[in-house]
């Protein structure tokens, strides 16, 4: 196609319908036909980026590829479509101000009156413009963060009704909105759809595709209604019934003609068929399982499932592979002590160990990996979880009782975790980690390159501190090898245990990289490990 076509995709009634796995089928659902997508969030808050976020506030934080600090939505859009998203795809309030606010001080508006429009709404539509016009894309879809009536987002929603005045047919506007049911009238509600597509009319845009979160089917009755009262037309009500994996979701969409009636709506010849075999082998390998696992995650943030999205996403990926149910057992580090040890972990056929920042659960982490070595239970540790295996060898095998990290204990006398000198001198939090993609060098003899089959990869990081390199030859003489290391820097990426059938810890974050495609290879052998476990 000679042309990009701006689809914006908008949430009302509530929060948290589900607006990035609508925005994620659909670019699935238009990727399967052969056309180039990407898919981009705006994100209303003031924060620059999410990296100084608590995952509490808005779940994890996701890293691109180009090392950007992102909204865990660009997780949903790598893992459905296969494609990286790079910093354009994520920007938010804060770094559209600072970056209008930064021109207004080099005197780039040559002494207007800056304000939210145009300044502010030119600088959004310039960001989604931009991607169009980089990426060679056939379609541009821009999820809006939060809820229509927000006070946060109307600058964005402004920008849409500009972009769609001026694009004309090349710009369309899904909606995603909720049906609730009342179970006393035993009856769906229409009401709060009809409500917030009022909102989105004063503020200058009609939507042209309505999907509808539902717990039940619309009928055609309620489909013709809620059309008649937001003027859109039958065939533009799209059900999004609940369902138990997010991954039918493009299924569902397309049954119900999502991506034909965007097609339609965009003036765009509906002659390319959809490929769908990949995913409906994936699909087909998630619900037929021939075994099943009991894995520990073992974290400060088990509350909200969201703060370790990546990594439960990269198990049911790695489950579907192995034709192996992976049953997740959340873990809070804080709760692990000696006395419980054994029985919070003595069931499960593999402990994984979450990254994070900071000192709280640290030595239950450190007492779960001990559990892991010594009972042969195949572990994977990321980034803290890879630090807290390197302190937990040291202090347990190496003899260094006071081994730490300088992060929890800065003044400790076996430091096998240290921050960079590069970074010694950085004071902000914002975007100043080892961010992003690095290669890493496998040895062959090791579990990960078995996992791996290639001796050079790239995975992505996000932390301050690393392997302190003074005290790697005691590490390997004592048993435990350098499996990978960053070839440029000689940096320790990869650790692994001897006469331990799977224990890997890895400095960087694999969970970032895998996707229905590609399962990452390092899940795929953790769960493989898990299951041989299971038959012993
Ligand atoms: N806090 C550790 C560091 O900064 C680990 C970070 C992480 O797990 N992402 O090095």
């Amino acid at each position: 196609m000679n042309r990009t076509n701006y689809i914006f995709v908008t949430g009302g009634v509530a929060s948290s319908l589900g607006k990035g796995i609508i925005s994620a089928s659909l670019a699935k659902l238009l990727q399967a036909r052969g056309y180039k997508v990407t898919i981009q969030k705006l994100d209303p808050y003031i924060n620059v980026d999410p990296g100084t976020l608590n995952p509490y506030e808005h779940g994890e934080c996701y890293v691109t590829i180009d090392g950007a600090e992102t909204d865990l939505d660009l997780g949903h859009y790598e893992r459905f479509t296969n494609q990286p998203t790079t910093q354009a795809n994520n920007v938010t309030t804060g770094r559209i101000y600072s970056e209008v606010i930064n021109k207004e001080r080099r005197g780039d508006y040559l002494g207007e009156t800056v304000q939210i429009i145009p300044h502010i709404t030119d600088e959004i539509k310039n960001r989604i413009k931009l991607l169009g016009n980089e990426g060679d894309f056939d379609f541009v879809i821009t999820e809006i963060g939060g809820t229509v009536g927000d006070i946060e987002s109307l600058p964005f929603v402004e920008a849409v009704r500009q972009l769609k005045w001026e694009m004309g047919n090349q710009a369309l506007v899904v909606h995603l909105t909720l049906i609730p049911y009342l179970a006393a009238a035993g009856e769906l509600k229409t009401k709060p759809t009809q409500n917030s597509v009022k909102q989105l009319l004063q503020l200058g845009v009609q939507p042209d595709i309505l999907v509808c979160r539902t717990e039940h089917h619309l009928n055609i009755n309620i489909r013709n209604k809620i059309a008649q009262f937001c003027n859109v037309e039958t065939t533009s009500v799209i059900e999004s019934i609940d369902t138990e994996t997010i991954y039918n979701v493009p299924i569902l969409m397309k049954e119900e003609g999502l991506d034909t009636e965007v097609l339609r709506k965009l003036n765009i010849k509906d002659n390319k068929k959809a490929v769908f075999t990949q995913w409906n082998n994936f699909l087909k390998r998630l619900k037929n399982p021939t075994h099943e696992v009991n894995i520990g995650l073992i974290g400060k943030y088990v509350e909200l499932k969201d703060s370790y999205k990546s990594i439960l996403e990269s198990f049911i990926h790695a489950g579907a592979k192995n034709l192996c149910k992976v049953n997740i057992q959340m873990i809070s580090s804080e709760t692990i002590n000696e006395d419980n040890l054994n029985d919070s972990l003595k069931k499960l056929d593999g402990i994984l160990v979450a990254p994070g920042f900071g000192n709280r659960g640290i030595e239950g982490k450190i007492l779960a990996i001990k559990y892991a070595r010594e009972n042969k239970i195949p572990f994977l540790g990321i980034c803290l979880g890879m630090q807290c295996a390197v302190i937990e060898f040291a202090r347990n095998v190496l003899g260094k009782e006071d081994a730490n990290s300088t992060e929890m204990n800065a003044r400790t006398k076996f430091p096998v975790i240290d921050i960079m000198d590069e970074q010694k001198d950085i004071h902000n939090l914002g975007g100043t980690m080892r961010l992003g993609g690095y290669k890493c060098q496998l040895s062959k003899d090791s579990n990960a390159y078995k996992s791996y089959n290639k001796e050079i990869v790239t995975e992505r990081h996000r932390h301050r501190y690393e392997f302190n390199n003074i005290y790697r030859n005691e590490y390997i003489n004592a048993g435990m090898k350098v499996t990978g290391t960053n070839p440029k820097r000689d940096l320790v990426e990869i650790i692994e245990i001897e006469n331990h059938p799977w224990f890997v810890g890895v400095q960087f974050h694999p969970e970032y990289s895998s996707t229905v495609a590609n399962p990452h290879p390092l899940f795929v052998g953790f769960i493989k490990a898990a299951k041989e476990k299971t038959k012993l």
